[in-house]
């Protein structure tokens, strides 16, 4: 039976985050042939919806207000309840970031409905859909079947492929008006740290570096090698304990989960906490002195040497190209 599915469209310094293109993707599925519709919730965001339709949400309902232009749960959830009221759509899709993972468990609970988390992958459409998540760190993949009910569902950014975007497809743009009150925090202003641009999370390419790294200078040649790829600079805990980078970086199950096309792990020895993060990456190279180093056994390829030699000649490579 075709269902009429809402996608969280999450805005990130003013632009969409790829993640909410692979949730239309994935609400393609669900919707069996019903109706996408897209949400933005925030302020300044309307101009946004047209890019939501260009990739298949058929039409996008705006919520604005001051008090929505960073990311309070408060906030996000009266805006959110609101556009709930008025579509009463049967399956409702976040990304699996940080915004999804706080604002669906508590929607979901308030509306006593369920939730199927980190999925990774949808097999078949409509009622008969199957929603693959990792378990047990990754060890396993269970699959989940809706039974009955509205189902709110987080995906797991860079696993589902966006639709090709189709800048000639239209959809109505409307809005709703909600008064956001009692707020427990106003975010005043947000203070970043500088970063390189690439967002961990959805990086195509991530370059990791472990305590064989020895030094937060140490790092400078996994930087150089991440830029050169166009990715991003990721660590394992043991690297951050260190002081050797910032904890932002952490990968792992108490870090940040991570799913590029390509892993390069420098100096990790491959504890279960950090496969936890990278194991379902589709391409992973190792590069460790040990050769008994456990992260050989989840690599693709893997290179036993100095990370302070094979790093720098394999800079020295791709600028070749
Ligand atoms: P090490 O285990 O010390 O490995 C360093 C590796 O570098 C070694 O294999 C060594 O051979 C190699 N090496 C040294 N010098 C060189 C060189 N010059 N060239 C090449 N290789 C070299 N860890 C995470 O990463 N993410 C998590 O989210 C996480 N969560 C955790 C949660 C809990 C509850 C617990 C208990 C632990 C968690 N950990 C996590 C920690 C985890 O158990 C490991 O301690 C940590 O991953 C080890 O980091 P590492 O591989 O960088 O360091």
């Amino acid at each position: 039976m075709a269902k009429k599915v809402l996608v969280l469209g999450e805005v990130r310094d003013g632009a969409l985050r790829n993640v909410s293109y692979e949730a239309i993707a994935a609400a393609k599925k669900i919707a069996d042939g019903g109706e996408i519709v897209g949400a933005l919730i925030g302020d300044g965001i309307s101009q946004l919806a047209n890019s939501l339709i260009a990739y298949g949400a058929d039409r996008v309902v705006t919520v604005e207000h001051p008090h929505l232009k960073s990311y309070t749960s408060d906030g996000f959830s009266q805006a959110l309840l609101a556009v709930l009221d008025q579509e009463n759509p049967q399956a409702i899709v976040f990304g699996h970031t940080s915004l999804g993972k706080d604002l669906s468990p508590k929607i979901a609970s308030r509306l006593q409905s369920g939730l199927i988390s980190d999925v990774t992958e949808i097999e078949g459409s409509g009622d008969s859909a199957l929603f693959i998540r990792p378990i047990y760190s990754g060890k396993a993949f269970e699959k989940v079947k809706i039974k009955d009910g509205v189902v709110f569902v987080t995906i797991r950014p860079n696993n589902i492929a966006p639709l090709e975007k189709d800048e000639s497809r239209s959809g109505d743009v409307s809005s709703i008006t909600v008064d956001i009150q009692n707020l427990r925090t106003i975010i005043k202003e947000v203070v970043r740290k500088a970063s390189t641009g690439v967002d961990l999370s959805e990086a195509k390419v991530v370059v990791a570096g472990g305590r064989g790294v020895k030094s937060e200078e140490g790092f400078e040649p996994l930087r150089e090698l991440a830029n050169l790829l166009g990715g991003a600079v990721g660590a394992s805990r043991g690297a951050c304990d260190a002081e050797y980078c910032d904890y932002s970086l952490q990968i792992g199950q108490t870090g940040k989960v991570v799913t590029p096309d390509l892993y390069i792990a420098a100096g990790i020895s491959g504890a279960i906490q950090h496969l936890a993060g990278m194991s379902n990456s589709k391409v992973i190279v190792a590069i460790n002195k040990d050769p008994e180093a456990n992260i050989f056994k989840v690599a693709d390829y893997g290179i036993v040497g100095d990370l302070f030699e094979v790093i720098p000649m394999l800079i020295q490579e791709f600028k070749a190209l």
